[in-house]
């Protein structure tokens, strides 16, 4: 339609050109482009609208001033030589540069624009030139006008000159060529087109209905691209600008015009004025000067960062090699970097290099990638195998096919064969018994639990053996305790032998052992077969440090399975110790009226209920030492249960029972609030325990509660104590329960400003790879592997976990320190905190009150680790 209007308005114009009708005509398209404009400026979104409404503006100051010129043509029966049309011009002019530049320059870079701006300057410079001889010279040259008319003339082709030079970087830029569309372009071409040819033929009228036509055409262009279709790409906002040679070029190529002019002026006989050329020429070489020396700095600041970022990169894969391919669709390796080729060897095929049995999983990953380009996906797989054992490789892939810069698929190769012979050793020890290499409680319970759902899909039953040795104590007493971990070695040998392959022998802790007898119809007569031949292994003496030792056991058995697996464990364990009080060492089997053992722990379970409301619970607070200075930098806070009947009752006898019956969700809201009231008004009273730090135990059925984070935003905002001095200590079986919502809670806290530590590190789970998903700043080491610094040695598992710590940027806390070698050696070892009966047992709130005075003002150590993290 709008084209038909357009059109019709040309024809009309063309054919009555110098009649009223014609001048009509002329008007027409002019005030109806501007119409256009105002109309389509509702189709533009509001954060370029701004910039479209200064070119709607442009137009319709044009169209004013057409209308003004032909009102003065018409009342004073000639074509005025200066009028208020030309305000409207010079308007129009200026709105125009204005949306154009903010078209242009929206949203880049300051220092983008700086250089888009001298491209500018230079080419309007050029035009300028160019007209200057029949444009500028001339209008100075004819004295029968005044100088303020001369100003008025000249000023068009200067105006000219800039708007050429914007359309050319318009054009030259490819951000801008997304954004202005095409019709802006055309227009603005039609006008100068029109407006450079007016400037040579102005005199000829048989031309100037043509330049009317442009000038219509142009108008109408200009307001029509005002309208933005509603399917438009969205902008490449960062749409890379390169500095190539065509850039450097432009900045100096211009250099040429001055002389290229004089040179042509000089061959064709004219005479010119110099002037104009020198000043143009100076100013050329000024912009081309600003231009190069912008270009060069930004060449060492890119080359600065590229460095930085280098020695980044270089400081994180210290520990190992990091490696990177880029990959085809088909896998076929295009580049690799550093190229590493020890582990690549000189295949083309990414997937030779995976170990056989990983294949599946790696081309799996890799196809996931593949069909969802942009997202990263991660898998460890092993090396194949040259000689030197076995390497694991974390991989992260993500398909860049779709990306011009790249168009591969990018494949991030993290040696993590460290970390696994860790975990591995870690998982071990987490299941097994350390002494024996039996298998341990956790493991039992664990084989208990498959064992029952199984005994229930299939109808097979299920049994366990308890037994303890009598007298045990004895022989660690009078013969050493070497001599005593050797009856035990000797005894866990023999009680291998007497069960089958899918039997589970454990050691429960000191001189305990359960065998579980599973997938057997009878069970429960095999287990007591069992217990017979246990009894019989035992009669034979067991030779340490020279001397036979017999020794017996009393053994429990039960066989259930109306009741929950874990109940199993404990039944035995109750008929065990019937066995034991009858002392004449025959096996006792379970059987429901043995209730005597399980009496106390109902008691608590009923008691536990109400100890916050009657006051029961005190908190004890441990002091936690910096190794390297020794100086104090906060407590771990240690619930007490004083329980009226029963005097002080430690938290591992009644947070487990708390745990199972829910009631630790109020004593959990209890210690976090008493502890850290007391830190604020410590904080409060010295000013040395301003930097000081609060840590406190949580359990995992506290962070299960929905109200948890809530619960510790409120606590921090009503006791007044800094996010920054809470430290939250979880053990990893926390992490792995519900590890995605447990992520987020976690995440919230951090960015709160709470520390988040694992306790008891390296005895739980030992899934290293949550130490990556969660926040975690510290890592407390278990007193289990602190204990095991003797004399020279160094336990080498210690040191990997520290080294650990080191390569997580985690700080470490050893927990249970007793001696100082094991202080010194964790210190020597680069171990950063520790607590321990060595340093302090948990103390009263007035006993630690008193050593407040020894905490040294500052940060908290172990947020410095945090806060230079990249996140
Ligand atoms: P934990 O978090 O590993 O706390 C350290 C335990 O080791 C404390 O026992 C402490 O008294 C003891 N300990 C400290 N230094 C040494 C040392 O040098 N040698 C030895 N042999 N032991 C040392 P406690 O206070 O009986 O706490 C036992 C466990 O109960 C804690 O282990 C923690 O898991 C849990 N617990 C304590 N308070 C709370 C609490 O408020 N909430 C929850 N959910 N659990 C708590
Ligand atoms: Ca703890
Ligand atoms: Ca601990």
């Amino acid at each position: 339609m709008v084209l038909g209007a357009l059109a019709a308005v040309l024809v009309v114009h063309t054919a009555a050109h110098g009649t009223g009708v014609g001048d009509a005509a002329y008007l027409i398209g002019n005030t109806g482009a501007a119409a256009l404009g105002w109309w389509a400026l509702g189709t533009v979104d509001r954060a370029r609208r701004g910039a479209w409404r200064l070119i709607v503006v442009g137009v319709t100051a044009n169209a004013l001033a057409e209308w003004a010129w032909q009102v003065h043509t018409w009342t004073a029966g000639e074509p005025p030589t200066v009028s208020t049309a030309d305000v409207f011009w010079i308007v129009s002019y200026l709105a125009l540069f204005a949306g154009l530049l903010q078209l242009l320059h929206g949203g880049s870079s300051e220092r983008r624009d700086i250089d888009g701006l001298i491209d500018m300057a230079v080419m309007g410079i050029v035009a300028v030139l160019l007209v200057w001889p029949y444009a500028i010279e001339t209008v100075f040259a004819d004295d029968t006008v005044s100088r303020g008319v001369q100003a008025v003339w000249v000023s068009y082709p200067i105006l000219d000159s800039i708007l050429f030079g914007l359309v050319l970087r318009a054009l030259a830029s490819r951000r801008a060529r997304t954004e202005t569309s095409a019709l802006l372009g055309l227009g603005a071409i039609a006008w100068l087109g029109a407006d450079f040819a007016y400037m040579f033929v102005a005199s000829a009228p048989s031309y100037s209905v043509w330049l009317d036509n442009g000038w219509i055409v142009g108008a109408v262009l200009i307001g029509a691209s005002v309208w933005q279709r509603a399917d438009r790409q969205p902008l490449d906002e960062r749409a890379p600008e390169r500095v190539g040679v065509g850039r450097i070029a432009l900045g100096f190529l211009p250099l040429l015009v001055p002389a290229g002019l004089e040179t042509w002026y000089f061959t064709h006989g004219d005479e010119i004025n110099p002037w104009p050329l020198l000043v143009a020429t100076a100013a050329l070489l000024a912009l081309g000067f600003a231009r190069s020396l912008r270009l060069a700095r930004a060449h060492d600041r890119a080359r600065a960062e590229l460095e930085l970022r280098e020695r980044y990169y270089e400081t994180l894969s210290r520990h190992a090699s990091d490696a990177v391919l880029v990959l085809d669709g088909r896998g076929h390796i295009r580049h690799v970097s550093p190229s590493p080729t020890a582990v690549f060897g000189d295949s083309t095929q990414a997937s030779g290099f995976v170990h056989p049995d990983d294949l599946e999983l790696a081309l799996q990953t890799f196809a996931q990638a593949i069909e969802h380009p942009g997202l990263v996906f991660e898998c460890e797989v092993r090396a194949r195998p040259n000689g030197d054992g076995v390497s694991w490789y974390a991989a992260r892939i993500i398909s860049l096919l779709h990306d011009p810069n790249v168009e591969g698929v990018v494949v991030n190769l993290h040696d993590v064969t460290e970390r696994k012979v860790l975990s591995a050793e870690l998982e071990h020890r987490a299941f097994h018994d350390a002494l024996t290499g039996l298998a341990n409680r956790a493991l039992l319970r664990d084989r208990v639990e498959h064992a029952a759902e199984r005994a229930e899909r299939t109808g097979g039953g299920l049994a366990l053996v308890y037994l303890d040795l009598d007298r045990f104590k004895l022989v660690n007493d009078t013969l050493g305790h070497d001599a005593g971990d050797e009856v035990l070695r000797e005894i866990a040998r023999r009680l291998r032998r007497v069960v089958r392959r899918s039997d589970t022998v454990a050691r429960l802790g000191g001189d305990e052992f359960a065998i579980l007898v599973e997938d057997s119809r009878h069970a429960r007569r095999e287990a007591e077969h069992m217990a017979e031949r246990i009894v019989e292994i035992l009669r034979t003496p067991v030779r340490v440090i020279g001397r036979d030792v017999t020794m017996s056991a009393s053994i429990g058995i039960a066989s259930d399975l109306e009741s929950p697996a874990a109940s199993l464990l404990r039944h035995a364990d109750v008929a065990m110790y019937r066995a034991k009080d009858a002392g004449d060492g025959v096996p006792v089997l379970y059987d429901p009226s043995m209730r005597g053992g399980v009496a106390e722990r109902f008691e608590l379970e009923t008691d536990i209920f109400g100890v916050v409301e009657r006051n029961e619970l005190r908190l004890v607070y441990q002091p936690v030492v910096a190794l390297e200075t020794g100086a104090l930098v906060g407590f771990e806070a240690l619930v007490r249960w004083d329980h009226p009947g029963r005097g002080t009752i430690g938290p591992d006898t009644f947070i487990p029972i708390a745990e199972a019956n829910g009631s630790i969700v109020p004593i959990g809201q209890w210690v976090l609030r008493e502890a850290c009231r007391t830190a604020s008004h410590w904080q409060r009273a010295y000013p040395e325990a301003r930097g000081m730090a609060i840590t406190v135990n949580v359990s995992a059925r506290q962070l299960a509660h929905p109200d948890f984070v809530d619960d510790v935003e409120r606590t921090l905002a009503e006791t007044g104590l800094a996010a920054g001095s809470l430290v939250l200590e979880m053990t990893e079986t926390v992490l792995v329960r519900d590890a995605v919502t447990t992520a987020q809670r976690l995440r919230v806290l951090h960015d709160l400003g709470v520390g988040l530590a694992i306790d008891d590190f390296g005895t739980g789970y030992s899934s290293l790879s949550y130490l990556r998903q969660f926040p975690v700043d510290i890592l407390k080491i278990d007193r289990s592997f602190v204990s095991g610094i003797t004399g020279a040695e160094f336990p080498a598992i210690l040191r990997g976990l520290l080294d650990l710590g080191r390569t997580l940027q985690l700080e470490t806390i050893a927990e249970g320190v007793e001696t100082e070698q094991e202080r010194d050696r964790l210190r020597a070892e680069g171990c950063g905190f520790a607590q321990g009966f060595l340093f302090a047992t948990p103390l009263d709130a007035a006993e630690a009150e008193l050593l407040l005075v020894e905490l040294e003002p500052g940060v908290l150590p172990w947020r410095r680790a945090r806060e230079s993290r990249p996140a």
